[in-house]
């Protein structure tokens, strides 16, 4: 049997401590504990991977505080638009998700077409129809929208700039059988261009899994993500380069710094249970559990 590990992100961005009130950090340690210990649960029960990563994630998209599902970062005509992925490290089998409003979960959708369709990627109203296949449920609008994301694209609307939002989710699992798989869901940034998809449903982009090598999920500016490729990226310096997880992973916030500026995080986890977390912000909202060990839930460069 091995040892099970869960590790989840809810996004990486530039906060200074100060920044962020008491009661903000307080509930987002809180939704965390949550997300980790609904996806370690799983684990824990003999539970696979992927009902494990896919659990966590839903769990966040629930969650308003954060930028997937109910919560969602609106984009310039005030709507909210989801893009997410899932991927199965035993298999490689993948499903993803672009640009889609009504689905309440894009997380399910995601693993529904991982699991029944013979594509691996849809977008839009052909991906809710998908849905719609699979009885999965809808939400009108209002559902999504928060007033603090409301506030938040009012004050963005006069910039065109939109480097903001990373509060996209992500969990990575390894199951007692040594499988490992990855789940990202998002609502982009905010003020994005309508239609506009981000990194987390590009399979190697922003979402990766291969059970010889690591799980990865990438959270940060998803054009500089997917330019870089940073999920594969983790997967190639391991792989090829022979590098220990932490060290590919620092490596790949790195990678063309001069070229791939902005806001990057990721988590990864590698078939021994190894985790490693790297990121350029200073702050990413992230836990783990290792086996039946204590739950670490941190927020700050320095914890
Ligand atoms: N990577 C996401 C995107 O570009 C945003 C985020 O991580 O918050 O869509």
């Amino acid at each position: 049997m091995n040892n099970f590990v869960i590790v989840i992100h809810a996004g990486a961005e530039k906060v200074k401590p100060g920044e962020l009130p008491a009661e903000k950090e307080k509930a987002y340690r809180k939704a965390l504990s949550q997300a980790l210990q609904a996806g370690w649960e799983i684990l824990r029960a003999g539970g696979s991977a992927v009902d494990a990563v896919a659990a966590a994630v839903q769990c966040m998209e629930n969650e308003p505080l954060f930028n997937a599902g109910k919560g969602g970062s609106l984009t310039q005509r005030g709507e909210t638009e989801f893009d997410a992925a899932i991927m199965d490290g035993r298999t490689l089998k993948a499903g993803a998700v672009g640009g889609i409003r009504f689905v309440q979960n894009p997380i399910s959708l995601a693993k529904v077409v991982m699991e029944k369709c013979k594509h691996i990627f849809i977008s839009g109203t052909g991906a809710e129809e998908y849905a719609l296949r699979y009885d999965l449920p809808f939400k009108t609008p209002d559902y999504f929208i928060t007033d603090e994301k409301r506030k938040a694209w009012l004050e963005k609307l006069q910039e065109s700039e939109t480097t903001e939002g990373h509060d996209t989710v992500g969990a990575v699992a390894l199951d007692q059988e040594g499988n490992l798989a990855v789940a990202t869901s998002t609502g982009g940034l905010t003020n994005q261009q309508k239609g506009r998809i981000g990194d987390s449903p590009v399979i190697g982009g922003g979402t990766f899994a291969d059970n010889e090598v690591c799980a990865v999920s990438c959270t940060g500016e998803g054009e500089v993500i997917m330019r870089g490729v940073l999920a594969h990226e983790v997967y190639a310096l391991v792989k090829y380069a022979g590098n220990s997880l932490q060290q590919a992973a620092e490596k790949t916030i790195r990678l063309h710094n001069n070229k791939l500026q902005g806001d990057k995080g990721l988590i990864a986890l590698s078939p021994a249970g190894e985790v490693a977390i790297a990121f350029n912000t200073g702050f990413m909202k992230r836990a783990y559990r290792i086996g039946s060990q204590e739950p670490v839930v941190a927020l700050w460069e320095e914890e």
